[in-house]
């Protein structure tokens, strides 16, 4: 499996990743409605978690059913939800896990001192007990 990716829609969450850092950044990943695993848009969301930031991400659902919303309405759908990992690996923490859905992929980007670093792809299973890797493919354009 594999998920694409639009080449602006890349450079936008790995500089999203570093200008929250030394936070976690979040956001939504947007796809065609027609099922394909493909990312032709993204939208910063807030990190509303209460506690330090370093290391958790959370979306107020709200938020994100607003967002799902105006997303249907354009034709489109959530493929995923991507955050970052600043100092910390691009693997799905299982704090990640349990907070997951399971219809989604999770892209992270991993920000060592900074520095968008390795995106990695991931996608739960239906119990939320493990996950399985997809391949991130860059593409340069919409087609
Ligand atoms: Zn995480």
């Amino acid at each position: 499996m594999s998920i694409k990716i639009l080449k602006n829609v890349f450079d936008q969450i790995r500089a999203n990743a570093e200008e929250t850092y030394p936070e976690e950044c979040c956001g939504l990943l947007i796809g065609p409605g027609d099922g394909e695993k493909k990312v032709i848009d993204s939208v910063k969301m807030t990190n509303a978690y209460a506690g330090p930031k370093n290391d958790r991400y959370h979306i107020n659902p709200l938020e994100l059913f607003k967002e799902d919303r105006g997303v249907a309405e354009k034709g489109l759908a959530i493929t995923g939800i991507y955050h970052s990992h600043p100092d910390y690996p691009a693997k799905l923490s299982a704090y990640d896990l349990e907070h997951s859905f399971p219809w989604y992929s999770y892209i992270i980007v991993s920000v060592p001192n900074g520095k968008a670093g390795e995106v990695r792809s991931w996608v739960p299973d239906d119990e939320r007990t493990t996950t399985s890797e997809e391949k991130v493919e860059v593409i340069s354009e919409a087609s």
